[in-house]
């Protein structure tokens, strides 16, 4: 079953430049975006930073009104709501973000943090919610003696798992991670990764997973849309992404994932060539073409579309199946 679906959506900027000039520009944060997401699924949004990622979950969660394009989330069109319709939606979607220590109310007890969405949404009576409130620090793997502390007595990794349980807190459908591991070493982003894991897994969740890291999403992911300045790129299922990815911009970001080699005791790692391209001035024709090492004409002229080429596999790029 199809839990979100988004079909070509849209967010312009208008931007103004200096004091005395009335010029105007239009940005494109998200282009012309399509996709959908099943029940129970996690899809990665992947590609580096800029790139409109955090744009697309912000507009999906209806937190920025798009320019274009519609949003349809469990069949119902969630485009236009407002009020006491999309508060019901809010309900069912929600988001974590990578700064625990900015998103979570530094004053705050980690109790009164995970209670506060029970009350705002009225769920339970009060004495249950305490009750829930313990419930929710088991299933994310926080000591109960951890309940009257403030956020700055947490480490990173018990910060995030404090969110989770904020966010979990509503049993949404859809849980939306913003580089929810980035600012955790490496050592306990795997036990997060754990967890969701092992969350979804018992609380059928449905996970759009946003990251910069190729090594993160691909622990997690079950397919993944590459982004680049403000379109899907491509789309593949994360099994396939090493042997299978074809568009330049993927394989150019897996060349320059760090592997280790230990002959040379070192990492051996390419680099993106080229500066990622101002979004005040995008690049005519295919976003990517000034970096890439098979860009030819039509590539200057026509922005390729996101075509099927295989199952499940989906690729923007004048070498498959544009022309
Ligand atoms: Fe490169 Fe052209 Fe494909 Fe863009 S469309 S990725 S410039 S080959
Ligand atoms: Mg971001």
């Amino acid at each position: 079953m199809i839990l979100l679906k988004v079909a070509n959506l849209k967010k312009k900027y208008n931007t103004s430049f200096g004091h005395f000039s009335a010029a105007k520009e239009i940005v494109y944060a998200v282009e012309d975006i399509s996709f959908s997401l099943r029940q129970g699924e996690t899809l990665a949004l992947a590609g580096e930073s800029g790139c409109g990622k955090s744009t697309l979950a912000r507009l999906i969660l209806r937190l920025e009104e798009p320019t274009g394009g519609k949003i349809i989330f469990a069949g119902e069109d969630i485009t236009n709501l407002s009020g006491k319709k999309l508060r019901h939606i809010r309900k069912n979607m929600q988001i974590v973000f990578q700064d625990s220590s900015s998103s979570l109310n530094q004053l705050q007890t980690v109790g009164a943090s995970i209670e506060e969405p029970l009350n705002n949404f009225q769920i339970r009576t009060p004495k249950d919610r305490k009750q829930r409130v313990e419930e929710l620090m088991e299933m994310v793997g926080i000591d109960r003696g951890y309940i009257n502390k403030y956020p700055h007595q947490l480490s990173g990794g018990q910060r995030q798992r404090v969110s989770l349980a904020r966010a979990l807190a509503i049993t949404p459908r859809l849980l939306v991670l913003d580089e929810p591991v980035s600012s955790l070493d490496v050592s306990i982003q795997a036990q997060i990764l754990n967890l969701l894991e092992n969350l979804k897994k018992e609380y059928n969740l449905t996970y759009l997973f946003i990251s910069h890291d190729l090594a993160v999403i691909s622990q997690i992911s079950d397919r993944i849309a590459i982004m680049y300045l403000g379109s899907i790129i491509e789309i593949i299922r994360c099994e396939d992404l090493l042997a299978e990815a074809v568009h330049p911009y993927t394989t150019d970001l897996l060349a320059s994932v760090p592997v280790p080699d230990p002959r040379q005791r070192k990492d051996r790692r390419k680099t993106l060539m080229g500066e990622p391209p101002n979004p005040l001035n995008p690049p005519a024709g295919c976003r990517f073409h000034p970096r890439c090492r098979l860009a030819w004409q039509v590539c200057r002229q026509e922005k390729p579309t996101l075509r099927l080429i295989e199952n499940e596999h989906m690729v923007a790029c004048h070498l498959y199946g544009n022309r």
